[in-house]
C-alpha cells in the first residue's frame, strides 16, 4: 500500500490519507468526506495528536453508556469505515452491537459496499435498511434503520453532522460523537463528545469497554452520573490552548 517511511514524523497521518484515497478508489469514501477529514486534521494538529485527559475520560463514559444501553448502535459513514472499520468491527463485538451503515452524502452502491466491506473485517450485523426517519430532517438525511438507529437509546456516531446529531438528541438518544472540533455543532450538541481522533478514540474504547464490561451497574452509573459535556468540551479547548502555547515556550 504504502511507500511512507516509518520514521516520517506525519506518518500516521499520511496514513489516514492513504487509506482514505484508498477508500475513494474503493467507492466507500465520498469526495466531501475528504474534506471533512482535512478540517479533522488541523484540528489534530492544534489539539498535538495525542489523546488528551478529557478525551480519555469522555472514552470511559462513552463506554459505560454503550455497556448499560438496552439497545445501543454503531452508526458507520465512509470515512470511519475507510479509516477504522476493524476497530468498528471489533468494539461491535466485544459488546454485541450492530452496526448500522448512515450516510449523510447517500447512495445504494456505497451503503452496500461498506456494509460488504464490514462484513469482510468480520462484522455479524450490518444494517442498511432505510425504513424509518429521524422527525424534522428532510429527505434522505433522515432515513435510518427501524431496528437499528430509530429504535436505539443510546447511539454511537463517529463523525456526525450537526443538524443529524441535533435531531437524535431531540428524540431522546443518548448520543455519543468523536469529533476533532470541540466547537462543532456536532461537538456542542451531542450527550457525550469525545474529542480525539477516530482512530485513537477507537483503540482506547476497546481497552476501557474490555475493562468495564463486568463492571459493577453502580460504578457504571457514577462514571455516567458524574460527566458534564460542557465542562469536557471546555478542557479540551483548555488542552488545545495549553498545546500551542508550549509550541513557543
Ligand atoms: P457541524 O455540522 O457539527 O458543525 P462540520 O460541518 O464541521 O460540523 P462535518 O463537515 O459534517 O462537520 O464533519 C467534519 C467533522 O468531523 C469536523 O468537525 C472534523 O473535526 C471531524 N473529523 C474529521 N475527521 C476526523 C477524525 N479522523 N477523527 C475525529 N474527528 C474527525
Amino acid at each position: 500500500m504504502s511507500t511512507i517511511p516509518h520514521d516520517h514524523p506525519r506518518y500516521a497521518s499520511l496514513i489516514a490519507r492513504e487509506k482514505l484515497v484508498e477508500g475513494i478508489e474503493q467507492g466507500i469514501v465520498s469526495m466531501h468526506g475528504l474534506i471533512a477529514h482535512g478540517r479533522g486534521e488541523a484540528f489534530d494538529y492544534l489539539i498535538g495528536e495525542r489523546t488528551t485527559h478529557a478525551a480519555l475520560e469522555a472514552e470511559r463514559v462513552a463506554c459505560a453508556h454503550l455497556i448499560r444501553a438496552r439497545h445501543p448502535i454503531i452508526s458507520v459513514n465512509g470515512n470511519a469505515a475507510a479509516l477504522a472499520g476493524e476497530l468498528l468491527v471489533r468494539l461491535s463485538e466485544l459488546l454485541a452491537i450492530p452496526l448500522e451503515v448512515n450516510l449523510f452524502h447517500y447512495t445504494e452502491q456505497r451503503a452496500e459496499r461498506i456494509a460488504s466491506h464490514l462484513m469482510r473485517l468480520g462484522a455479524r450485523e450490518v444494517l442498511t435498511q432505510r425504513d424509518a426517519m429521524i422527525p424534522h430532517l428532510s429527505s434522505e438525511r433522515g432515513r435510518v434503520s427501524s431496528k437499528g438507529i430509530y429504535a436505539a437509546d443510546v447511539v454511537l456516531v463517529p463523525l456526525e453532522d450537526g443538524d443529524r446529531c441535533e435531531k437524535l438528541v431531540s428524540m431522546g438518544k443518548v448520543v455519543i460523537a468523536i469529533d476533532l472540533n470541540p466547537l462543532s455543532r456536532t461537538s456542542r450538541t451531542a450527550t457525550i463528545t469525545i474529542v480525539d481522533e477516530l482512530q485513537r478514540a477507537l483503540g482506547n474504547m476497546l481497552e476501557l469497554a474490555s475493562e468495564l464490561v463486568d463492571a459493577p451497574t453502580e460504578r457504571l452509573d457514577a462514571l455516567i452520573q458524574g460527566f458534564d459535556n460542557d465542562t469536557n468540551l471546555m478542557e479540551s479547548l483548555r488542552a488545545i490552548g495549553h498545546h500551542i502555547a508550549e509550541q513557543f515556550r
